[in-house]
C-alpha cells in the first residue's frame, strides 16, 4: 500500500482561505469524513439477552481465569447491568448451566461448541473472535495469551447491545434499554495496531480509563521490563562495577559499546536474572540513556571507522548480548519468546546502512540485527505538524525506510503528543497525527506509543486527543476530523459547537502562521507560546469561544446542576490555555481587578485539575508575577 501523502496544494489553499475569511472556515483536517460507528448490527438470532429488564444469562469464565478475562466479565456485567437493570451471575465453566451463556476465553463451553481460535486467525495480543451458537455467544482471544482481546470483544459486544462507548474516564455512553436481542456473531476483530499506548498522567493513574481506551502502559504492564533508558540505569548501574570504568563513557552516562566480552557477559547475566524473576516478560528493553554523549574511547573511535556510526556500534554490542541471553533462553525457557527492544533515538536514529548494487544493506555484516531485536523508532526531532513524507521530516523518514529494510516488521514507534516547553498551549499535531500513523501502518508497524505529559495534567484537549488517537490506532480507516466531532458532541454537549470553534480557531491559526511565515513549529521543543502566533485578535477569539460555550450551558445551571458543573469544569480546563496567553502577552488589555481575577481563576482551576507544571520539569509558581 502506498503511503497517504497530504495534498500540499490543497493544504495551502485551505490555509489561504482561512486568512481571507478570518476564521469563518471551520476545518482542521481535509480528509473525507468517514461514517462513524453506526447501527451496523449483525442479524438477530431470535433470542433475547435481556427481556423487560430480566435476563437468564450467565457470564462464564474459565477456572483460574487470567486477570484480563475476569476484568472483561466485570465490565460486561457492570455496563449491561447499568443499561438494562439485569446484572448477570459470573460463574466458572464448571458452574455453568443451560444454554443462555456468554462465554469469555477458553472455557469448556466454547470447547463443547467447537468454537476456538485457529493458528491462521492471527489475533495478536489484542484481537478477538466472537461467535454465536444457538443461545450461547463465545468471545475468545489468542490461545494461551493474557485474554486482553476478550476485554475489547466485550466492549464491542456492549456497543451493539446497548450503544456502549467510552469517551473519557467520566464520559461513558450507553442507552437505557429493557430488552436487548442476542445477535448472531461470527467474526474476528484485528486492530490496525496490535499494541496501543498513550502516555498521559490521567491515563497512567486510572487503570479503568486506560483499559477502556484499549491502551497499555509500559510502566505497569507485566509484559514489559527495562522500559525506557535502561542500558546503564537498570542493566549496568554505575557504582556497582567499580573496577570497570572502561564499561562506560567518560561521563558514565552511556555504555561503551566497544567494551568487549566481559561487559557484554555481565550485561547479559543481569538481563537473564531479570527474565528469570519475571516469567511474564515478552518485551525486554535495552534502551540507551537519554543523552547524546556517546563513548569516545580509542576502541570506539576505531569501531566507528569500521561500523560507520554509533548506531552501528550499538547494534554490534546488542547482537553480542542477545546471542548470550538467547543461548540461556533456548536452554532454560524454550517456550518463551522474547523481543529485545532498543532505541533508535537521538544519535542512533539513523539506521547503520550503506547502499550496495542499489540495495540498502547493513553497513557491515556484524551489524545485521539479530532476529530477536526490535527497534523502538523515536523521532524526537520530527516536525509533528507535517507528515513524515514532508521535507521537514526527511531525515526521520529516510531513517524509518532504512530500518524497515534491515529489520522489516520489527519496528515499534515512539511518537510525541505534547510540546515539552508549553503545557498551556496546544501541540500542533492535529493536522498530521493520522498521516504519521498511516505511514507507520504502511511500513508494517503494529506497536505505537504516543507520549504526552507523563507527570502533569494539562489542558490542550487531552481527553479528546486520547479518544481520537486510540480510536485511530484501533482502526486506521477512521477520520481524525469525524472523531473530533464525535468526541466534542459527547463531551461538551450543549457547548460542543463553541468548543469546536475554539478547536478550529487554534488549528486555523497554526495553518495560517505556518503558511505565512514558513516556520516549523511542530517540534516538541518549538517556541509555540509566542505573541507572534497568538496575536491579540486570535486570543480574543479564543476567549469568545469559551464565553459562548459557558453561555450555551447556562440553562443547565437550574435544570441539571450536576451536569452544569461537569461541563463548566471541562470548559474551564480549556480556558486555562486562554488565560495563560492573556496573562502572558496581553495583561495591559485588562484592568488590575480583572487581572487579579484571571490569575485567581487560573490557579483555582489548575489546582482543581491537579496541574503542577507549565512545562517539563517546570512548576506553576509565580507564572504571572
Ligand atoms: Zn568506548
Amino acid at each position: 500500500m502506498k503511503a497517504k501523502i497530504r495534498n500540499a496544494a490543497k493544504f495551502l489553499v485551505l490555509a489561504l482561505i482561512g486568512i481571507a475569511m478570518v476564521f469563518s472556515v471551520a476545518a482542521c483536517e481535509v480528509d473525507v469524513p468517514d461514517t462513524p460507528d453506526g447501527p451496523d448490527l449483525p442479524d438477530e438470532t431470535g433470542y433475547s439477552l435481556v427481556e423487560d429488564g430480566i435476563s437468564s444469562y450467565q457470564i462464564v469464565i474459565p477456572e483460574n481465569a487470567p486477570a484480563d478475562i475476569s476484568y472483561a466479565a466485570k465490565e460486561l456485567n457492570e455496563f449491561l447491568g447499568a443499561a438494562t437493570g439485569a446484572y448477570l451471575p459470573v460463574v466458572t465453566d464448571a458452574q455453568a448451566s443451560g444454554e443462555a451463556l456468554i462465554s469469555l476465553g477458553e472455557t469448556s463451553v466454547a470447547e463443547r461448541l467447537g468454537i476456538s481460535v485457529s493458528e491462521e486467525e492471527d489475533l495478536g495480543a489484542s484481537g478477538y473472535k466472537i461467535e454465536t451458537s444457538g443461545q450461547t455467544v463465545c468471545i475468545l482471544s489468542a490461545p494461551g495469551g493474557s485474554g486482553e482481546g476478550c476485554i475489547y470483544g466485550v466492549y464491542d459486544f456492549l456497543a451493539d447491545a446497548v450503544g456502549f462507548k467510552v469517551y473519557a474516564a467520566d464520559e461513558i455512553a450507553y442507552e437505557q434499554k429493557a430488552t436487548v436481542p442476542l445477535y448472531d456473531y461470527n467474526e474476528t476483530a484485528d486492530p490496525s495496531f496490535d499494541m496501543r499506548s498513550i502516555g498521559y498522567s490521567i491515563l497512567m493513574t486510572d487503570q479503568n480509563y486506560l483499559r477502556r481506551m484499549r491502551l497499555m502502559d509500559h510502566y505497569s504492564d507485566a509484559r514489559w521490563a527495562g522500559f525506557g533508558h535502561s542500558q546503564v540505569s537498570i542493566f549496568l548501574p554505575t557504582g556497582t562495577y567499580g573496577d570497570h570504568t572502561d564499561w562506560y563513557s567518560t561521563t558514565k552516562t552511556q555504555l561503551c559499546w566497544s567494551a568487549g566480552d566481559a561487559m557484554e557477559t555481565q550485561f547479559a547475566e543481569n538481563a537473564i536474572a531479570l527474565l528469570e524473576s519475571s516469567p511474564e516478560v515478552e518485551y525486554l528493553m535495552f534502551g540507551q540513556e537519554d543523552n547524546q554523549v556517546y563513548c569516545n574511547c580509542t576502541k570506539c573511535q576505531t569501531n566507528l571507522e569500521k561500523y560507520g556510526s554509533y548506531s552501528g556500534l550499538q547494534l554490534v554490542f546488542l547482537n553480542h548480548v542477545v546471542e548470550k541471553v538467547e543461548a540461556w533462553r533456548t536452554e532454560h525457557a524454550p517456550e518463551r519468546e522474547i523481543k529485545y527492544v532498543f532505541f533508535a533515538y537521538q544519535g542512533t536514529i539513523a539506521a547503520p546502512v550503506r547502499t550496495e548494487n542499489g540495495q540498502v544493506v547493513p553497513y557491515h555484516d556484524d551489524i545485521t540485527p539479530n532476529e530477536h531485536l526490535y527497534a523502538y523508532f523515536t523521532p524526537i526531532n520530527a516536525d509533528y505538524s507535517q507528515p513524515l513524507e514532508n521535507t521537514a521530516n526527511e531525515n526521520d523518514y529516510t531513517a524509518l525506510q532504512n530500518w524497515s529494510k534491515i529489520m522489516p516488521g520489527r519496528i515499534l514507534v515512539y511518537s510525541y503528543d505534547i510540546n515539552f516547553y508549553n503545557y498551556f498551549v496546544n501541540f500542533n499535531n492535529f493536522n498530521a497525527f493520522k498521516a504519521h500513523l498511516q505511514t507507520y501502518y504502511d511500513y508494517g508497524v503494529d506497536y505505537f506509543y504516543s507520549q504526552g505529559p507523563l507527570w502533569s495534567v494539562v489542558p490542550n484537549f487531552s481527553e479528546m486527543r486520547i479518544f481520537v488517537e486510540s480510536q485511530l490506532m484501533w482502526d486506521i480507516s477512521r477520520s481524525y476530523d469525524a472523531l473530533v466531532d464525535e468526541f466534542l458532541q459527547a463531551y461538551y454537549k450543549d457547548a460542543a459547537d463553541a468548543m469546536r470553534d475554539l478547536y478550529d480557531t487554534i488549528c486555523m491559526r497554526y495553518a495560517t502562521y505556518t503558511v505565512t511565515t514558513g516556520a516549523s513549529i511542530g517540534g516538541i521543543y518549538s517556541a509555540i507560546g509566542t505573541s507572534a502566533i497568538w496575536t491579540e485578535p486570535v486570543v480574543s477569539r479564543m476567549a469568545d469561544c469559551i464565553e459562548r460555550a459557558m453561555a450555551a450551558i447556562e440553562p443547565l445551571r437550574t435544570t441539571d446542576s450536576a451536569l452544569y458543573t461537569t461541563l463548566s469544569n471541562r470548559i474551564q480546563r480549556e480556558n486555562l490555555d486562554v488565560l495563560y496567553l492573556q496573562l502572558t502577552h496581553y495583561e495591559s488589555y485588562f484592568s488590575a481587578t480583572e487581572q487579579a481575577q484571571m490569575v485567581e481563576d487560573f490557579y483555582y482551576y489548575a489546582n482543581l485539575f491537579g496541574m503542577n507544571a507549565n512545562r517539563e520539569n517546570g512548576s506553576l509558581e509565580g507564572l504571572f508575577d
